[in-house]
C-alpha cells in the first residue's frame, strides 16, 4: 500500500516501573514511540486510537482486574495487541494469561532478542490487519459509488428509454410499407426486452442503495392480487394456461401494507411460473398463516407445471445475476435478477421467500409477509362518523410518538381527517424533545420504541414539567399491544394519564382523548 509509515506508538502500564527498566530504551532504540500510563489512561487511548501495542506488568494486583478486563476488551474490539509481562520460569502464569485473553507473554528476565522481535511480529501482524481493513473499506465504498451512481441515473436512463418505445408505438399508427411495419416490430421488441432489463438493474439497484422504501397504505389485498392476475390473464391464455387466484377466506380483505412492493414480486413469480410452463396450470394461493394482535402473516404460493428446477439450481437462486442454466436464459431471455429483487422486496416487508421444486413436475415458489388489519370502507366510514360524533370541537395539536411506520399513519391520518393537528416522534428521544419546543394539547406515546421507550421519555417530560414550576400536566396516552393490568398500572406511574391498546379504531382513540381532556 502506497502509504507513509506512521510512528509506531507503544503504550506500558505497570505497577512496577522498575522491572521494567531495559526494555524502554530497545524500544526507543527500535524508533518506537514510548509512553508509560496508568491502566485507566491505557483504556482512554485505545478508545482514542492512539496506541498500537500494549505492554502490562501487573504481577499480583487482583484489585485492577475489572480494569483489566476491560482494557482487554476494548484493544480486541480496536484489534491492540495488549502483551502481558510474566516470570520466564512460571509456565502456569503463561498459559492462564493466554487464556484471559492477553495476546502474547513478555517473558522476564528479558531477553533482548527474544523480546524485540516479539514486539516486531505483533506490530506487524497489526499493520497488516490495518492494510486488510482499509482494502475492505476501499472496496465497499467502491460499491456503494456504484450503486449509487445507478440508482440516481435511474430517471435519466428511463426517460430517453420512455420516448423510444412511446414514440415506435405512435410511429406504427401511420401510414408504413410493410417492410417499414416489420422493421418496426423488431425495434419495439427490442425496445420493450431492454426496457425490462434496464428497469430490473435500476430496481435492483435502487434496493442496494436503500432507495426503495416501503410506503404501506390501507389497501384491499384481494383486488390487489385479483389485478396481477388480470395484468397476466393474457399471457397465459396465449400458451392455453389454467390461471386462476384462490383466496383463503379467513385473510382480511383490507390491510395496511405497501400493494406497490406485494405486486412487484408476485407479478415476477407469476411471470416466471408462466414463462417456464409449457401446459397445466399456474396457482396463485393467498393463506392465512398467523394472526396476533392485529396483525396478519399472510403465505403467497404461486404454483405451476412447469419445467421445475433441479436441486442444485435451486441453491443457486435468489443470488443476484444467476440464471440456472445458460441454455434456459438463451431460449427464455430474461437478466437472472428478478429473483434476487423479489427476495430483497420481501425481506423490506419481513417476510421471507422460498421454493420447492422438481424436475418435469413443477415449481412452488412460497412468500410471506404481515399486514396489520385495517377496518373496510363501511367500518371506517362508520367508525369516522362516530369518532366525530364524539370529538370535541376544539381542534387539538396532538404529538403522536410511534416508531412503527404503519401504526404512525394510522393514527396520523384518522387523527388528520378528525381535523387535529398532528406532529410525529420516531422515538422516546425525539418525542421528548419535540415536546420542550412546541405545545401540545395532548401526547400518544407508543410503549415499544428504539433508543428510548415511551415510559422514560414520560418520565423525563414529567420531571421537565417539573423544572418549569407549572402545575400544567399535559395528558399523555400510552399505547400498547401489551394489555397487561400489571403494564398499565407501570404505565400510570410512570407519570402517565391513560391507555389505548392496539390495535384501536377511531372511535376507541377518540373515547380516551375525550376521558383525558375532561379530567
Ligand atoms: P429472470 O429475470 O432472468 O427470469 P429470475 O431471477 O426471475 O431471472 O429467475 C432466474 C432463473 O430461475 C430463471 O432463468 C429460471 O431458470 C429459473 N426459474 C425461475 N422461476 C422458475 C419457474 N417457475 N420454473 C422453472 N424455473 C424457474
Amino acid at each position: 500500500m502506497g502509504r507513509k509509515k506512521r510512528p509506531v506508538k507503544i503504550l506500558i502500564s505497570s505497577n512496577v516501573p522498575d522491572d521494567l527498566e531495559p526494555i524502554t530504551d530497545w524500544l526507543l532504540a527500535e524508533n518506537y514511540c514510548v509512553s508509560h500510563v496508568d491502566l485507566l489512561k491505557a483504556i482512554a487511548r485505545v478508545r482514542e486510537f492512539k496506541s498500537d501495542l500494549i505492554i502490562l506488568n501487573i504481577p499480583g494486583a487482583k484489585n485492577v482486574d475489572d480494569l483489566v478486563k476491560k482494557l482487554l476488551e476494548k484493544s480486541h474490539s480496536a484489534k491492540i495487541p495488549v502483551l502481558l509481562v510474566v516470570d520466564r520460569s512460571n509456565l502456569n502464569d503463561q498459559i492462564s494469561a493466554i487464556e484471559q485473553g492477553f495476546d502474547d507473554c513478555l517473558l522476564k528476565p528479558f531477553a533482548k532478542p527474544e523480546f524485540l522481535s516479539r514486539i516486531r511480529l505483533h506490530i506487524a501482524l497489526r499493520r497488516k490487519d490495518e492494510d486488510l481493513k482499509m482494502v475492505k473499506e476501499a472496496g465497499e465504498a467502491a460499491a456503494r459509488a456504484k450503486t449509487l451512481l445507478l440508482a440516481n441515473m435511474s430517471h435519466e436512463i428511463r426517460t430517453p428509454m420512455n420516448g423510444i418505445v412511446g414514440m415506435v408505438d405512435i410511429l406504427k399508427e401511420t401510414r408504413l410499407t410493410k417492410r417499414q411495419r416489420e422493421y418496426l416490430d423488431i425495434i419495439d421488441l427490442s425496445g420493450e426486452n431492454l426496457l425490462m432489463i434496464i428497469n430490473d438493474i435500476l430496481d435492483f439497484s435502487k434496493i442496494e442503495a436503500g432507495q426503495i422504501s416501503f410506503e404501506p397504505i390501507r389497501f384491499n389485498l384481494r383486488n390487489e392480487v385479483n389485478e396481477v392476475v388480470k395484468l397476466l390473464k393474457y399471457k397465459a391464455e396465449q400458451k392455453m394456461l389454467r390461471f386462476g387466484v384462490e383466496f383463503d377466506s379467513k385473510v382480511s380483505e383490507w390491510v395496511i401494507g405497501d400493494p406497490l412492493r406485494l405486486k412487484q414480486v408476485l407479478i415476477n413469480l407469476c411471470n416466471n411460473a408462466i414463462k417456464f410452463t409449457q401446459s397445466g396450470s399456474v396457482r396463485v394461493l393467498v393463506k392465512l398463516s398467523k394472526k396476533t394482535h392485529g396483525v396478519e402473516v399472510v403465505k403467497f404460493e404461486v404454483i405451476d407445471t412447469g419445467i421445475g428446477i433441479s436441486p442444485e439450481n435451486q441453491r443457486k437462486l435468489f443470488k443476484t445475476f444467476s440464471q440456472v442454466d445458460a441454455s434456459i436464459s438463451r431460449k427464455y431471455g430474461g437478466t437472472g435478477l428478478g429473483l434476487a429483487i423479489c427476495k430483497r422486496l420481501v425481506k423490506l416487508m419481513n417476510g421471507r421467500i422460498s421454493v420447492e421444486s422438481a424436475e418435469g413436475l413443477g415449481s412452488r415458489f412460497y412468500f410471506t409477509t404481515s399486514f396489520e388489519i385495517a377496518l373496510s370502507d363501511s367500518k371506517l366510514e362508520k367508525d369516522l362518523v362516530s369518532a366525530r360524533e364524539l370529538m370535541p370541537q376544539k381542534v387539538l395539536k396532538i404529538l403522536l410518538a410511534e416508531d412503527n411506520i404503519i401504526n404512525q399513519k394510522v393514527a396520523a391520518i384518522g387523527l388528520k381527517k378528525l381535523g387535529h393537528e398532528v406532529v410525529l416522534a420516531i422515538n422516546g428521544l425525539n418525542a421528548f424533545e419535540k415536546f420542550k419546543h412546541n405545545t401540545f394539547d395532548v401526547v400518544l406515546m407508543d410503549i415499544h420504541m428504539p433508543e428510548m421507550d415511551g415510559v422514560e421519555a414520560t418520565r423525563l417530560i414529567r420531571e421537565y414539567e417539573k423544572t418549569k414550576n407549572s402545575n400544567h400536566r399535559v395528558p399523555i396516552i400510552a399505547m400498547t399491544a401489551n394489555n397487561l393490568k400489571s403494564d398499565k398500572e407501570k404505565f400510570i406511574l410512570a407519570g402517565m394519564n391513560d391507555y389505548l391498546g392496539k390495535p384501536f379504531n377511531l372511535t376507541d382513540l377518540v373515547r380516551v382523548l375525550n376521558r383525558v381532556l375532561s379530567e
